[in-house]
């Protein structure tokens, strides 16, 4: 993306941002509530709107044209802070629903696909239970597999960890390092510093709608250049 601008009526949310990510590449943005971290990543895949500048994924340069949307929106797959399974639907058909009406694949196809995902995640014993019966760590896993059954590209994760109780994070960081191990590219919002000493190839810090500073993990936590990053490592770490 390439001075990217955004507001939210008069409010200035994303102030030129430029950000090119490439293949494989592992980038966590961390910074403070309100930075516009999510609306960054929300609009990579047009769950927002920017109104300057240019966002191109794969190639495809995303505009008003639908087409293109669709396109961006089946390389990339996206895990949220509270999960959204759709909670009438069992974790198989939550796995198989985008499958099957996106790309058209036939039902006992998506049916094999979201299996091995679920394995990979390790709840294949899980899959015809519904979302609620489900702890927030395995919830949260059904969103990692659901996500990988249109085969993304790219994987966008807005602070997924946030929402769990502390003895679940861990099963869901394993799970993404595990990802992240498979070559997968992906951004990742979250104040898991742990993850993003040991996994990130990159860190970015965000405060009031820039990209303040980026540079590799050892870096940048112990040497960050800027005094609004020394700031609020302090505050975190
Ligand atoms: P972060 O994820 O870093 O906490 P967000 O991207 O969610 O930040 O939000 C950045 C700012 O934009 C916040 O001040 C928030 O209140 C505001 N904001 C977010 N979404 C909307 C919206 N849909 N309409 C108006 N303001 C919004
Ligand atoms: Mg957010």
């Amino acid at each position: 993306m390439a001075g990217v601008h955004k507001w939210y009526g008069e409010f200035h949310v994303l102030r030129d941002v430029n950000l090119s990510v490439t293949q494989g590449e592992r980038i966590v943005i961390c910074g403070p509530s309100g930075s516009g971290k999510s609306t960054l990543i929300r609009c990579l895949n047009r769950l927002e709107e920017h109104q300057k500048g240019r966002i191109v994924v794969e190639g495809t340069e995303l505009t008003n044209d639908v087409k293109n949307i669709e396109i961006i929106r089946r390389e990339v797959g996206m895990v949220f802070q509270q999960f959204n399974l759709f909670p009438h639907l069992t974790v198989l058909e939550n796995c198989t629903l985008a499958p099957i009406w996106v790309k058209k694949m036939p039902k006992a196809e998506a049916e094999k696909i979201a299996m091995r995902y679920l394995e990979r995640v390790r709840i294949p014993d899980q899959a015809l239970k519904y979302p609620g019966q489900l702890s927030g760590g395995q919830q949260q896993r059904v969103a990692i597999a659901r996500a990988l059954c249109m085969s993304p590209k790219i994987m966008l994760f807005d602070e997924p960890t946030s929402a769990l109780d502390p003895e679940m994070v861990k099963e869901v960081l394993d799970t993404m390092i595990s990802l992240a191990e498979d070559g997968m590219t992906m951004l990742c919002v979250t104040h898991e510093m742990g993850f993003a000493k040991s996994v990130a190839d990159r860190v970015i810090f965000m405060d009031r709608g820039e990209i303040i500073e980026q540079n590799e993990p050892d870096a940048f936590f112990n040497n960050p250049q800027s005094e609004r990053t020394r700031l609020f490592l302090s505050q975190i770490l």
